[in-house]
């Protein structure tokens, strides 16, 4: 068998482009291809495999298998050699297929002819499209050389679906032109239509063939040269932490590497542009991420993948600003965000879609304080999204519709309608208790975290800000902010709020809520490490520093404060002092203090609840905060999809420990109230509700579904509805349900 030589492998390259430029279907192009690659490989067989769904390959196209199998045969991910390709990402090659292991024998196509396979990915940086074959009588294995060379061809493929150069055919063809159904989580609830905004526009590769590869090579070497004097720029900067001087340590070591230019120099050679040779490189590395299972060996990867895109930019030329409009109504598509970018951003945002993210990532506390629709966990959201493309944001169920078709469209604009129909009612009840027919009243407040949350005061007709979460001031800044500054921010709080009550939270880090300006603290389990009172007791600066700004902005008004994540008394106490000596020390000081003082405690710990009496005794009132009490309660990570919702909050456990926080707050006249995520779910509000917990603080726009509910049942019913249902069962959900429909039927 002659060698393959470099200028073998430019030739086929050069014919494919040539060839892929003539007119035709989608359908001819492929077939073409299928017949230049086998004829320039000298192998009997080439065949194009395509994902039909991201479980599925079908064979679409094929030189020397027989005919009739094209769009008829199918494979899983993982199943036959040429899914295990699919799979891993990468080359597979063997001198005798039908004796490998994970043969599949697929008798439609007479393959069982060919000995030797060789199947490559066609990837796009970490999109997989599909995936390329050669196969041949002889029984022999391919050489290195050939598995390059077909690695090159793939991406040139890839590459070329990317301009579209497969549409107009069912084969495939279609992408960034047909609907795609994107299924991910719920970062925040609600619906919105627009128009993509990206982030970080992907950088376009117009040209994968190389014309002249010593003056692409030429260019790839610039650009190194570049990037290297950018990164050690960046490292240069004084105002780096331990943390970005890491990552960008990380950088530098990948820029300087040797490998890295010379597989880009490689495969120049063989006939790619300088672009496609850096986007063949960024293939394999998240090829390689996704089967890595080490989180640390991820990052890294994650860091070289970042830099082959700077580099990409310093290729193109095209920067960040590609020059491009932003919708009027823009739905922001991002693989990650950061808070203070997506505050830049701010209210204009129809809605947001991240690749990544979580329920408690920064960029969610955001999305949820500007209550803007957020679906996280939406895989692939930015390889198949174009800027300006039609999309619809399902907050509600984690589902995006991109360029989705009329009939879709109109269904969810019906949709977004009889919800803003709602909210007119809603708005009706506005001045309205939520008085319900026993004639008990409960008392609605509504949760915030920024200024812009405070006009929903008034528009939701909550009563009070009963949870006034204070992280974002802290966590969408590079330094600590200054008390004078907190100071001024708290005060213009108050006065949006118009005399009416904020209870204010103080610092929740820690957990997931990490200060970029604080050394990180490296935990196996933040969620319950070091975090909230306990680093404002341990570090107490911070918490004095924010106690004096609070003081300060209330005057001689009344002020409301609530520590979070308390476990003990003991943690109460000492904070309740904190905040009482901080006081005398500012009217030490001839500053006015508030005129009253409450001090709560948020019971987020199952401890809590089986304090001694004293704590009870001391505390003006209490909060559950239901997002981490439930977390605890039932061992399941509020940030983890697989068992964030797998617990119901009515089950009879979790319902009996309400019952018993209840009690022992009645039994010693402790106000209480609910301030987590379920106290704005209408059927779990009426339940706390009825079971004596007469204070729920939710988002504004819960505050509407769940006051029309409760002015519609009877508490008194309900609450022996759930004490004859608790005796019985797991969980009162069901009863609860049956008995509101037959309330409806009754009308
Ligand atoms: C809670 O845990 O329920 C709560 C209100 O606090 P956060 O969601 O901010 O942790
Ligand atoms: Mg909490």
């Amino acid at each position: 068998m002659p060698e393959r030589t470099d200028s073998d492998s430019r030739r086929l390259l050069r014919r494919l482009r040539d060839s892929l430029a003539l007119p035709g279907k989608g359908q001819d192009r492929l077939d073409r291809i299928t017949h230049l690659i086998a004829d320039s490989m000298r192998s009997e067989v080439c065949s194009i495999y395509l994902f039909r769904d991201p479980e599925t390959l079908e064979l679409c196209s094929t030189e020397g298998l027989k005919p009739e199998a094209v769009h008829q045969t199918r494979l899983k991910l993982g199943e036959g050699l040429v899914g295990q390709v699919a799979r891993m990402g990468k080359p597979l090659k063997t001198a005798n297929a039908p004796a490998a292991k994970g043969f599949r024998y697929m008798p439609e196509t007479g393959e069982e002819a060919y000995c030797a396979f060789l199947g490559v990915p066609i990837q796009r940086v970490g999109e997989r499209l599909g995936v390329l074959v050669v196969q041949s009588k002889t029984e022999r294995l391919y050489a290195e050389d050939e598995v390059d060379a077909l690695e090159v061809v793939a991406m040139v493929l890839a590459e070329m679906a990317e301009l579209g150069a497969f549409n107009s055919d069912e084969g495939m063809g279609g992408k960034h032109t047909h609907p795609v159904l994107l299924r991910g989580g719920t970062g925040q609830e609600g619906a919105a239509e627009g128009h993509v905004w990206l982030h970080e526009p992907r950088v376009v590769v117009t040209n994968p063939v190389a014309d002249d590869p010593l003056t692409e090579i030429e260019r790839i070497r610039d650009a190194v040269a570049k990037l290297r004097v950018s990164v050690d720029d960046l490292l240069s900067l004084a105002s780096l932490d331990k943390e970005q001087r890491q990552v960008l340590e990380a950088y530098r070591m990948f820029a300087h590497s040797r490998g890295w230019l010379r597989r880009m120099e490689e495969d120049i050679t063989r006939g790619l542009s300088a672009e496609a040779a850096v986007q063949k490189e960024q293939s394999s590395a998240r090829a390689r991420m996704e089967q890595v299972p080490d989180a640390y060996l991820r990052d890294r990867l994650h860091d070289l993948d970042d830099l082959a895109n700077r580099l990409l930019r310093i290729l193109t030329g095209q920067g960040r600003d590609t020059g491009a409009e932003m919708p009027s109504d823009p739905v922001l598509v991002a693989r990650n965000i950061g808070p203070a970018e997506l505050l830049d951003y701010g209210r204009k945002l129809k809605g947001i879609v991240l690749e990544e993210g979580s329920v408690g990532s920064h960029a969610a506390i955001v999305a949820r304080a500007l209550a803007i629709p957020l679906v996280i966990h939406a895989d692939r959201i930015t390889a198949e999204a174009l800027n300006g493309d039609p999309i619809l944001v399902d907050g509600d169920q984690g589902i995006v519709h991109l360029r989705p078709e009329e009939t879709i469209a109109r269904a969810f604009r019906d949709k977004m309608a009889m919800q803003a129909q709602a909210q007119e009612r809603y708005t009706s009840l506005r001045g309205l208790p939520a008085q319900s027919k026993c004639g008990t009243v409960t008392a609605l407040h509504m949760n915030a975290g920024l200024m812009a949350d405070l006009p929903s005061l008034e528009h939701s007709g909550a009563e009070k800000v009963g949870l006034f979460r204070t992280e974002l001031q802290f966590l969408i800044r590079n330094q600590m902010p200054k008390r004078e500054e907190l100071a001024r921010i708290y005060t213009r709080v108050l006065e949006a709020a118009k005399g009416r009550d904020v209870t204010f939270r103080t610092l929740d880090i820690g957990s997931d809520k990490v200060l970029p300006y604080m050394k990180p603290q490296d935990e196996p389990n933040p969620a319950m490490g070091w975090r909230a009172i306990r680093v404002g007791l341990d570090k107490p600066g911070v918490l004095r520093m924010q106690l004096q700004a609070l003081i300060r902005a209330h005057r001689d008004r009344p002020m409301s404060v609530m520590f979070p994540f308390i476990t003990e008394g003991v943690e109460f106490r000492e904070a309740r002092d904190t905040l009482l000596r901080e006081m005398e020390r500012e009217r030490a000081m001839g500053h006015a203090v508030p005129a009253s003082l409450r001090i709560g405690a948020m019971l987020e710990t199952p401890a809590l609840a089986f304090a001694p009496d004293r704590f009870f005794r001391e505390t003006d009132f209490i909060s559950i905060g239901g997002n981490d009490l439930k977390q605890f309660f039932f061992a399941a990570d509020r940030e983890n999809e697989r068992v964030r919702r797998r617990y119901d909050t009515l089950s009879v456990a979790f319902l009996e420990f309400l019952r018993r926080i209840v009690l022992r707050c009645e039994e010693h006249g402790t106000e209480l109230s609910f301030c987590g995520e379920d106290a704005g779910r209408p059927i779990e509000a009426m339940c706390f509700a009825a079971m004596g917990i007469r204070t729920l603080s939710m988002r504004p726009a819960s505050i509407g579904p769940v006051k029309t509910l409760l002015r519609r049942i009877d508490l008194a019913e309900l609450r022996e509805l759930i004490d004859a249902a608790m005796l019985h069962g797991d969980s009162v959900r069901e009863p609860v349900i049956d008995w509101l429909s037959q309330q409806a039927e009754q009308g």
